[in-house]
């Protein structure tokens, strides 16, 4: 079968591998959709993700959807063969304090699909065919087409920025960054029922995307001068990972507000307008991947058509390379997809 592999920095290769056998209480998946993730283009153009450094040959992604093919022995409950499905790429251990006490996404010993976290890495789902445990399948939702599907996981890390943000129903909210996951943190907040969404990004094009899935104003980050400013917002999500855009988050919530830090930024210390948060009293809160959220995730996704127009392009798996070269480019796409069956 074949699958991506990341050898090391700008070292990506289409390669056949042994098609995995699932064990007891796993589920082989045939893969139909792998979605491009900012941390897969890391890995690609740098060798690694916030402070994850790759250390062996990887199969990357994490944002899977594909139909049941088969279960280990003994057989462990799930839908049966030909299911449509999406993949939660976490494990968490389920026994160290975070899991104990309900925060599983920030399990200190989980494995998550296609992440350099631990070592041995965990083989991701870039491949034609994967191995999980059954519990992290879910049947797609009724009219949910496989393709709009592959956006779950990435709308999952959105739904649970929100959430770290507190009820946001009737406030103004701010997005720095309107990548995929971005764009996914306007919809979410939307469907949180916040009045008002303003994102921000260096790139027309992408600002462009945000406004199909419910972005009220898009302002030009590099440009002082643009209209668009809020005076002030209640909330922020940084979903940029870039810490220019923390300090916009920062200069622009309002006293006593929140502001959530997603994106990933770079390795190492830094640098942000820490005393802000002392004369002001903003709380800074991470956000990091998800738990539950992925079952909303696959809900809001059935209901909501407008989510189709970012993924911008489908690339067969033989073009990763290619692929991944799109994702990287924001003035030229969204979401891409892989597909692992032309
Ligand atoms: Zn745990």
């Amino acid at each position: 079968m074949l699958a991506c592999v990341i050898h090391g920095r700008d070292d990506l290769r289409v390669e056949e591998l042994a098609a995995p056998a699932p064990g007891p209480g796993e589920m082989l998946v045939a893969v139909r959709y792998g979605g491009v993730c900012g941390s897969d283009l890391h890995y690609w153009r740098h060798g690694g993700v916030g402070d994850f450094r790759l250390k062996e040959p990887m199969v990357l992604g994490h944002e899977v959807v594909g139909t049941v093919v088969a279960y280990g022995s003994p057989s462990p409950a799930g839908p049966p063969a030909g299911t449509a499905v999406a993949v939660h790429p976490a494990t968490p251990c389920g026994v160290c304090p975070e899991c104990a006490g309900g925060r599983r996404n920030i399990c200190r010993d989980t494995r998550y699909l296609g992440s350099a976290a631990r070592t041995p890495h965990v083989r991701g789902g870039f491949a034609a065919a994967i191995v999980v445990p059954a519990e992290q399948v879910r049947p797609l939702p009724d009219g949910l087409p496989p393709r709009r599907a592959a956006l779950a996981e990435p709308l999952a890390v959105a739904l649970h920025a929100v959430r770290r943000a507190g009820p946001v129903s009737g406030l103004h909210v701010l997005v720095t960054g309107a990548g995929p996951i971005g764009c996914l943190v306007v919809a979410a907040a939307k469907a949180a029922g916040a009045a008002r969404v303003t994102v921000t990004d260096l790139l027309p094009t992408a600002l462009g995307y945000a406004g199909t899935v419910g972005a009220d104003t898009a302002v030009r980050a590099g440009d002082p001068a643009d209209p668009g400013w809020p005076s002030e917002v209640d909330v922020a999500v940084e979903a940029s990972g870039a810490a220019a855009g923390l300090d916009t988050c920062l200069r622009l919530v309002r006293r006593g507000g929140v502001v959530v830090q997603l994106g990933m930024l770079p390795p190492g210390p830094s640098p942000f307008a820490g005393n802000l948060l002392v004369s002001r009293e903003i709380e800074l809160r991470g956000a990091f991947r998800f738990d539950t959220e992925f079952d909303a995730a696959l809900h809001l996704l059935a209901a909501e058509p407008a989510f189709d127009a970012l993924i911008s392009a489908v690339v067969p798996v033989r073009d990763a390379e290619s692929a991944f070269a799109l994702a990287a480019d924001r003035a030229r796409s969204c979401k891409v997809l892989l597909d692992f069956e032309s």
